[in-house]
C-alpha cells in the first residue's frame, strides 16, 4: 500500500470510501441499525455513492453511519488525508497547517483534528500485570502561554500525568493537581497492582505505592536519574515528545481539550512500532461508535 499523500485514497473520494469499507466491512457490508449482514448495495445514479440497503430492517446506510465522520460535508479523501498527516507526524499538525494544506476553513480543520483525536482515544487494558513489569508514573507542566490573545491574561500551565509501562503503552491525563487523592485513583484504575510502580520521591505517590507489588522511587533532587533500572526515563522520554509537540505545533492548549491532545500523543506512542499506514488505519478503526458532544467553543485558540 502506498503511504505517500498522493496515494489514491487521499485524492479520490470513491477510493477513500473503498478503503474505509475494506477496514470496516472485511466480510461485506453489515447494517449498523440491526446488525444484519443481508444487505444490498444501491447502485446507479439515483443513489448517493456508497449507499447500502438492509434487506432485513430496510434501513439505508453508508460506511460512515455511526462514526465521527457522519454528516460531515468534508469529502472522505480529505478526512483520510488529515488522519494520515496526524498519524504520521511525531509532533502533531496544527489546525492552521491543515487549513492551509488541504483547503478547508480553519474552523473545519480544527473540528476535523479534534474528531481524529477522539478516534485515537483507544484505551488498552491495565498497564503492567506482574512484578517484573515496571510502570513509571510522572507529571509534567504543559501549554502555558505568556498571553492569551482573547483576554490578555497569562494562560496558566496545565498538569499532565503519564503512566507508562516500559516496553508497553502510555496513558496520559490532564489533572487539576498532583495531590495523592488525585493520583491514587488514576494509578489504581489504569495500572495493575501486581506491577512494580516507579516514581520520583514525591509524597503524592507514597500511599498509592503501597497498593502495588513494590514501589521504587528515584530522587530528582540529587540528579540520581538512573540507579540501574530504577529510573523514570521512559516517562521523561514520553514527555519530551509531548512537549516538543506542544511547543512546536500546538502552542497554547486549552484545558477543555487537553484530554484529546493526551489521547493523540498516547496513541502515536502506543503504535510507535507500526508503519504510518498501519497507524493511520488503526486510528480509522476508532471512528466507530463515537460522537463528539462538546459545543462549538467561542474561541478556537487551540
Ligand atoms: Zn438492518
Amino acid at each position: 500500500m502506498t503511504t505517500d499523500i498522493f496515494a489514491p485514497r487521499f485524492q479520490d473520494e470513491d477510493k477513500a470510501r473503498e478503503h474505509l469499507e475494506a477496514l470496516r466491512w472485511p466480510e461485506g457490508p453489515f447494517c449498523p441499525h440491526c446488525g444484519s449482514m443481508n444487505a444490498t448495495r444501491l447502485e446507479g445514479k439515483k443513489h448517493r455513492k456508497g449507499l447500502v440497503q438492509c434487506n432485513d430492517c430496510r434501513e439505508q446506510f453508508t460506511v460512515t453511519v455511526g462514526t465521527l465522520f457522519e454528516r460531515s460535508k468534508v469529502p472522505l479523501h480529505k478526512w483520510l488525508l488529515v488522519n494520515h498527516l496526524l498519524c504520521a507526524s511525531k509532533k502533531g499538525v496544527s489546525a492552521h497547517q491543515i487549513h492551509r494544506m488541504i483547503g478547508v476553513t480553519y474552523k473545519t480543520a480544527w473540528f476535523m483534528c479534534h474528531r481524529i483525536r477522539e478516534s485515537m482515544n483507544q484505551p488498552t487494558g491495565p498497564l503492567g500485570g506482574e512484578p517484573s513489569r515496571i510502570v513509571e508514573a510522572d507529571e509534567t507542566w504543559v501549554g502555558g502561554s505568556v498571553q492569551n490573545r482573547a483576554n490578555k491574561q497569562a494562560a496558566p500551565k496545565k498538569i499532565v500525568v503519564t503512566l507508562v509501562e516500559r516496553g508497553g503503552h502510555a496513558r496520559s491525563f490532564h489533572v487539576a493537581n498532583v495531590h495523592a487523592n488525585t493520583l491514587r485513583p488514576l494509578l489504581f484504575q489504569h495500572a495493575d497492582r501486581l506491577s512494580t510502580l516507579m516514581t520520583d520521591q514525591s509524597a503524592s505517590y507514597t500511599t498509592a505505592g503501597r497498593g502495588f507489588w513494590q514501589h521504587k522511587t528515584v530522587s530528582h533532587k540529587f540528579a540520581e536519574y538512573a540507579r540501574g533500572q530504577w529510573h523514570t526515563n521512559t516517562a521523561e522520554n514520553f514527555f519530551s515528545i509531548f512537549k516538543r509537540g506542544v511547543i512546536g505545533t500546538y502552542h497554547h492548549l486549552s484545558a477543555a481539550h487537553l484530554h484529546r491532545y493526551c489521547a493523540e500523543f498516547d496513541f502515536r506512542y502506543n503504535t510507535r512500532t507500526d508503519t504510518d499506514a498501519e497507524r493511520a488505519d488503526q486510528a480509522l478503526r476508532g471512528i466507530y461508535g463515537k460522537r463528539l458532544t462538546y459545543r462549538r467553543p467561542s474561541s478556537l485558540a487551540s
